[in-house]
């Protein structure tokens, strides 16, 4: 039997990886971490996840001071600009570098330094800061290599005026308008920091309503919002090309429009980091984005080998690559693996959304009975008092056994309150109900409350329907 250094070889320390890493290590696997960043937390703690919801954070807080009364009365108005916002930006991520290194530290777990690629299934080469080489055996490898923006060609991502969701964290100006290109989760959310900010956005989808895996209501209030907070959102268009000066950029579309703004963020889309693994060292070979293909266990078609997190596509999102890093863990131990399908979501819009479940339009497709409660946060006690009173909770219920079947958020803390109902959601047969929300006493006042109207207002809804 041949003689490996680690049992386990992770490429890459973000969510997935480092998740992946720790459980290795709990379950007493021989586990070893190399990325090709100096300092650890991923692309999610240095560039996605968390400096995105830093700077919304910012945003926000701004937004709240200067809406209340007593700043309106003392003219405490102060303008912000972007490069004060990167500052909470800059605040967080040695934190996070900190939190992610410890957890390392404290579970022994070594780490490579360097960029990895494949020699063969079984051993990989590390090309280390000042030229150092190293090689590394495994039983197992995981790919957790994440994802970066996807690039077209025909955009000069050189010019100083045109951004991606990764350098837009070094803009070092304010602009006063800019174009967004790509309207999915990321597009929306950095639509809603700039508009916060008080730039005038352009917003520009190649589809025709924003977001449309979430529920056509949630979507709706969404477009409501971002239209209401100035943004400018063009739907149906295909990008043509663009021209470059000093002083911005001029989008050109297919539709005839030539949108021209301060700056562009080009948003659309992202590609798995595969490219510089040496796949084919190993019998493998990304999809046109990069992606690799996993089975139910996370493994590609060279069985000693997983992929996790961005890298395997959808729902790319923190969250569920924590989940998958250790779910591999589980295949490589031949225990039960949990295939993570069930993720939530959360977009970090303002205000924000989170939803989990069925929408009503594929329950529709479906032919699924279902009735709908609503609750709006404006009729909560605690929405009153926080003054975040604009958001709707919305449940949606089978109307013969009254289980749960999808719930949307829209509103203040969004992705907290979706939690409440996804516990329940998860119950048995049975106690999966609304009658939970009915028949349970909840903290007053809370947005809680909110799960506790929408239920009355569906179960009033089904007794007119009798
Ligand atoms: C702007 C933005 C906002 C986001 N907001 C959210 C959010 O609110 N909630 C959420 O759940 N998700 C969010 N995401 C998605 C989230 O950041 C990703 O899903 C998550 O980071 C994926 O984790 P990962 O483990 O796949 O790898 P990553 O975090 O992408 O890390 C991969 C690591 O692998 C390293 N690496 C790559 N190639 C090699 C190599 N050959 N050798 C060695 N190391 C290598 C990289 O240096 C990197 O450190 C956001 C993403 C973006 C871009």
């Amino acid at each position: 039997m041949a003689n490996f250094q680690y049992d386990l070889l992770v490429i890459g320390a973000g969510p997935a990886g480092e998740s992946a890493a720790i459980s290795a290590k709990k379950n007493n696997l021989r586990v070893a971490v190399v990325d090709g960043q100096a300092s650890l937390g991923g692309n999610c703690a240095h560039k996605g996840t968390i400096p995105s919801k830093a700077l919304r954070n910012a945003v926000k807080q701004a937004i709240r001071m200067s809406n209340q009364p007593f700043a309106k009365r003392m003219m405490l108005h102060q303008e912000l600009n972007y490069p004060q916002i990167l500052a909470a930006v800059n605040d967080i991520i040695p934190k996070q570098v900190e939190l992610h290194s410890e957890y390392f530290i404290r579970n022994k777990i070594p780490i490579f330094n360097g960029f990895a690629h494949f020699v063969n299934k079984n051993e990989v080469e590390i090309a280390g800061p000042h030229g150092l080489k190293d090689r590394v055996t495994a039983e197992n490898i995981l790919v957790a290599t994440g994802s970066r923006p996807y690039r077209p060609s025909n955009i000069d991502f050189n010019h100083p005026r045109v951004f991606d969701s990764d350098t837009i964290l070094q803009m070092n100006t304010t602009p006063s308008t800019i174009v967004i290109f790509g309207a999915g989760v990321i597009g929306c959310e950095y639509a809603s920091i700039f508009a916060g900010l008080g730039l005038k956005v352009d917003l520009i989808n190649s589809r025709d309503r924003l977001l449309s895996f979430l529920d056509d209501e949630i979507s709706d209030a969404l477009s409501y919002h971002l239209r209401s907070s100035g943004v400018m959102v063009r739907h149906s268009e295909i990008f043509e090309n663009a021209e470059y000066s000093d002083k911005g950029v001029t989008v050109h579309l297919r539709s005839g429009k030539h949108i021209s703004a301060d700056a562009l963020l080009w948003s659309n889309g992202r590609s798995g980091n595969t490219d510089a693994l040496n796949l084919e060292a190993v019998g493998l070979a990304a999809d046109s984005r990069g992606q690799l293909k996993v089975d139910q266990s996370y493994r590609t078609e060279t069985p000693n080998i997983y992929a996790a997190g961005d890298v395997i596509g959808w729902p790319s999102l923190a969250s569920a690559s924590f989940d998958q890093g250790r779910s591999v863990v589980d295949a490589i131990l031949g225990r039960e693996v949990r295939f993570v399908e069930d993720a939530p979501t959360g977009i970090y819009t303002i205000p924000e959304i989170s939803s989990v479940g069925k929408t009503e339009s594929e329950l529709t497709a479906a032919k699924v009975p279902y009735e709908v409660g609503r609750a709006f946060f404006k009729d909560t006690a605690r929405g009153q008092i926080s003054g975040e009173d604009e958001g709707m909770l919305k449940l949606l219920f089978h109307n013969q056994t009254r289980e749960i079947l999808g719930i949307h958020c829209f509103g203040a803390e969004a992705s907290e309150i979706i939690h409440i109902g996804q516990a329940i959601m998860q119950q048995a047969e049975g106690a999966n109900t609304i009658d939970y929300f009915v028949n349970s006493t909840f903290n007053y006042p809370t947005m809680a409350e909110a799960y506790r109207i929408a239920a009355l207002n569906g179960i009033n809804r089904l007794m007119r329907m009798r």
